[in-house]
């Protein structure tokens, strides 16, 4: 029996959105934009999957575009939101622990003349309003921030920030990386007080190949692909209409299953920290991340990369960190400045509503073993 712990790298298709992509696919097929029956039909099912989704962040269906993931979705967000502010200045602010999603496309705006300032977190993860504060200026044109930390499970004040802008009369755009947030942290994008807003369908039991960016009513990003004129003209190409009916189902499973998921993956992540704390010697949790699903630890003397084979070897599936960062440290963990001892062991569990306590047991008994029977590097 498999052990798949490595939800933030990405989750589970459910069968209701297989299903779904299955029957878009097959007897929906058509093509949003013909003018023909089939066509009509697949445009309706394509209103339909948009209004779920904006109705899961409370947006308005017209806000939402598809993308084909959240790293298109960040890179729009960020590419887009500083075209349109080109007259308000060159300076962005972001934060060192943000995906690369987000970070590499501020360094390629840095190597155009832009000029970013990337809040450091504190030892636990956590960066506060009062640093972007400190770092406003009248002339930053965008903030992105993400909503929880994808290696982490920290929270970021995503809201605050947008009171703070606010306060400030402050012309500079806020973007939201909501990739680990949509569907695992309760938000709606007016709470959040955002102008962009990323998600990525994989992450919550949708196929691969399938996102969203939230674009706020009034705010004029410049399209991200000229072509056919879909999307509002925003972003062309015909709609990959059978991802989008299993996002759609996907989320709605979501959207009915929140409270449920919200109170069950506390009481897991809880009942797991209590267990690797208390029985594998050595293991430390990382920071004090609060979002459900996401537990990062680090087994002190031992190399990740070799206690997470050692746990595949034996079906129990974790990361060593993002899943992005293929072996490389994790620029996440650097920012905490962890000793090396603690960097070099550093696991990341991660939990859907799928996963239960027998998971938990058997990732347990796996470290244990790890332990007996893996060298350590600590000399
Ligand atoms: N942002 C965050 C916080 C993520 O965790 C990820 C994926 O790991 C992404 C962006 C990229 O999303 P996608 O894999 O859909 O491109």
């Amino acid at each position: 029996m498999e052990h798949y712990l490595d939800n933030a790298a990405t989750t589970r298709v459910s069968d209701a959105a297989a299903q779904a992509a299955l029957a878009a696919m097959t007897g929906g097929f058509g093509n949003p934009s013909s003018r023909h029956q089939a066509g009509a039909r697949a445009a309706q099912a394509l209103k339909e999957h948009r209004a779920v989704i904006a109705g899961a962040l409370g947006a308005k269906p017209e806000e939402v575009v598809f993308t084909s993931c959240g790293t298109e979705s960040d890179n729009w967000a960020i590419r887009g939101a500083v075209r349109l502010n080109r007259r308000v200045g060159k300076h962005i602010i972001t934060t060192a622990i943000e995906h690369d999603a987000v970070l590499q496309p501020c360094r390629a705006l840095e190597r155009e003349g832009y000029e970013v300032t990337c809040l450091k977190p504190d030892r636990m993860g956590n960066i506060t309003v009062q640093q972007v504060a400190d770092a406003l200026r009248e002339d930053t044109a965008l903030v992105s921030m993400m909503l929880v930390n994808n290696e982490l499970g920290t929270l970021l004040p995503v809201a605050e920030v947008a009171k703070l802008l606010k306060q400030r009369k402050s012309a500079a755009l806020l973007h939201c990386d909501a990739v680990q947030g949509f569907l695992h942290v309760p938000f709606t994008v007016g709470e959040l007080g955002v102008d962009l807003l990323s998600i990525s369908g994989h992450k919550v039991h949708a196929p691969k190949g399938v996102g969203a960016l939230y674009i706020k009513s009034g705010v004029k990003l410049p399209g991200m692909i000229v072509g056919g004129h879909q999307e509002n003209d925003l972003r062309s190409g015909t709609e990959a209409t059978a991802q989008i009916a299993a996002f759609a189902a996907a989320v709605s499973e979501g959207v009915a299953r929140f409270d449920r998921d919200q109170a069950y993956l506390k009481e897991l992540k809880a009942y797991a920290v209590e267990k690797l704390t208390g029985e594998v010697a050595g293991l430390e949790c990382i920071g004090n991340g609060e979002a459900p699903h996401i537990l990062p630890v680090t087994l002190v003397g031992y190399k990740s990369e070799v206690v997470v084979r050692f746990l595949s070897d034996r079906g129990i599936f974790i990361s060593s960190g993002s899943a992005c960062h293929k072996g490389k440290p994790s620029h996440v963990f650097a920012a905490l400045n962890l000793p090396k001892k603690q960097m070099d062991g550093v696991l990341r569990v991660s939990f859907s509503g799928e996963n239960t306590r027998e998971d938990v047991d058997a990732l347990v008994d796996g470290l244990k073993q790890a332990k007996e029977q893996l060298f350590t590097s600590l000399s």
